[in-house]
């Protein structure tokens, strides 16, 4: 489909109401805060807990507020900005159909969509460019669709059309064919996943030993193996110092590892492309940057 996971966020209570009266929403961080937001439009958005900020884990599952009658329950897979990822496995589904946002780690890990109604993200991370959106969709849940759904947003048109409802962004496919065939190069899936691990374990392992000088503030038990997030100088992070970390990046030739504007400090995506000798780049100036600050 086309529309990003943005779409999405509007597509899933829009095809997936039929006669609920709500849908439940796991919220996590900024993503799927902002999916809750939009589908307020179309559903009533219970959350299943109060999410509070800053997002740093995921609170115990024994302790949400769930229920059967839910249209489904959304939860994002991997919260880009916050470095959060659901990990290893889903959440509980409580007997309604899990719908996953996996815009950020989709094919940079196995997956098991065991009780999973809706997976989607947008291709734009590991699996190709922006434009297009990859959506799997449970067969029986097809056809619940609200009468406003617009017909490029509806799963039924676009599964009656093999996907080919409105001209679909053949760039974009193109791109993706491209992108599968070099995952299969590199071993598959299993091999990709085991890298990821490799690069992110090295990241976190700098942090961890790092005496405090290098903080992630994400619960061990979820830190993302794609978005590593962390503050310079201590917990609540030295602005100075993380400038000038960045400085010193952008002169090793590594760009974009400013962290988000509403959590700050450093975010390294490593996503599939990025290789484990550009992650190794990245720990030898973390390494060099500590021993310059250290008394
Ligand atoms: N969900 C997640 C987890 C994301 O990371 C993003 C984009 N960074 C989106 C949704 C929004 O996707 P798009 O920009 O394709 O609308």
């Amino acid at each position: 489909m086309q529309g990003g996971g943005t779409g999405q966020f509007a597509a899933i209570p829009l095809n997936l109401k039929g006669s609920h009266d709500h849908a439940d929403y796991i919220v996590t961080g900024a993503w799927s805060s902002k999916a809750a937001e939009e589908a307020e439009k179309y559903i009533k958005v219970k959350k299943v807990f109060q999410p509070s900020k800053p997002y740093v884990t995921v609170p115990d599952q024994d302790k949400w507020v769930h229920d059967e009658k839910a249209a489904y329950l959304y939860y994002c897979a991997n919260e880009t900005v916050q470095g959060i990822e659901f990990t290893p496995t889903a959440p509980e589904s409580h007997n309604v159909p899990l719908v996953a946002d996996v815009s950020s780690n989709f094919m940079a890990r196995p997956f098991d969509f065991k009780d999973h109604g809706v997976v989607f993200g947008g291709a734009q991370k590991n699996l190709g460019a922006a434009g297009l959106t990859i959506v799997i969709v449970r067969k029986d849940l097809i056809g619940k669709q609200q009468a406003i759904t617009p017909a490029v947003f509806s799963y039924k048109e676009m599964i009656a059309n093999n996907s080919l409802y409105n001209t679909p962004p053949t760039g974009g496919i193109y791109t993706t064919n491209l992108v599968l065939k070099w995952i299969k190069s590199k071993g598959g899936l299993q091999a990709i996943y085991e890298l990821n691990l490799q690069k992110s374990g090295l990241i976190y392992g700098i942090i961890d030993n790092s005496n405090g000088f290098y903080h992630c503030a994400v619960d061990k038990s979820y830190r993302s193996i794609m978005n590593v997030c962390f503050r310079i100088g201590g917990a609540a992070g030295n602005e100075d110092l993380e400038a000038e970390f960045l400085k010193g990046a952008a002169e090793r030739n590594m760009i974009s590892l400013k962290g988000h504007r509403s959590v700050g400090g450093i975010r390294a995506s490593l996503y599939n492309a990025i290789t484990l000798e550009e992650t190794q780049v990245l720990a030898t100036w973390m390494n060099e940057f500590q021993k310059a600050h250290s008394a």
